[in-house]
């Protein structure tokens, strides 16, 4: 991400945390930096690892932030079934943006496709809606779990049908 579009999207946190009366201290700047700098999708104890020892963050205030970020419409909460959640940074850089995910390694690939907002348009509108956030999601299983019977993000969701497999990180594409 740009220095230009963090420093926008620092000031939006910081005119946010203002509007709730909350000081964007140190540690929520070190957060929302983390969060948007790249474009992963998250769980909020991956962040800590990542901030390193200058920014003594509490867990607490990890979730704290979070939550804050989420009710200010920056950022987004995604399930992945199964209680799973995680959170996506990037609908602020593409509002319109899907997910596919897979069943069974819990791969994430997102994708736009304008006909989906036409459509979506269309039903919103034929059922007497206007839409204030529309996010498709797909599930199914992800091509190299099913050619291969193992992916590298394979979690064992289905363990007994699969052959070994290595967890690891979700992956995102676009
Ligand atoms: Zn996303
Ligand atoms: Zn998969």
């Amino acid at each position: 991400m740009d220095p230009q579009s963090l420093q926008a999207i620092l000031g939006q946190a910081q005119a946010f945390f203002a509007s709730k009366g909350l000081r964007f201290t140190k540690q929520r700047e070190a957060l929302v930096t983390l969060i948007f700098r790249n474009n992963e999708h998250f769980k909020p104890e991956d962040l800590l690892p990542k901030l390193g020892k200058s920014h003594a963050v509490s867990r607490a205030t990890i979730y704290r932030t979070i939550a804050l970020l989420v009710e200010s419409g920056m950022l987004r909460e995604i399930s992945l079934g199964g209680g799973e959640r995680l959170y996506d940074p990037n609908f602020l850089r593409s509002p319109h943006h899907n997910h596919l995910i897979c069943v069974d390694c819990r791969k994430i690939i997102e994708f736009e496709d304008p006909n989906i907002d036409v459509m979506q348009n269309c039903i919103t509108r034929r059922l007497g809606f206007s839409p204030t956030q529309k996010a498709i999601r797909i599930e199914g299983s992800c091509d190299m779990l099913r050619l291969l019977g193992t992916c590298k993000n394979f979690k064992g969701l289905k363990a007994g049908a699969r052959k070994k497999s290595l967890t690891g990180k979700s992956e995102r594409s676009r």
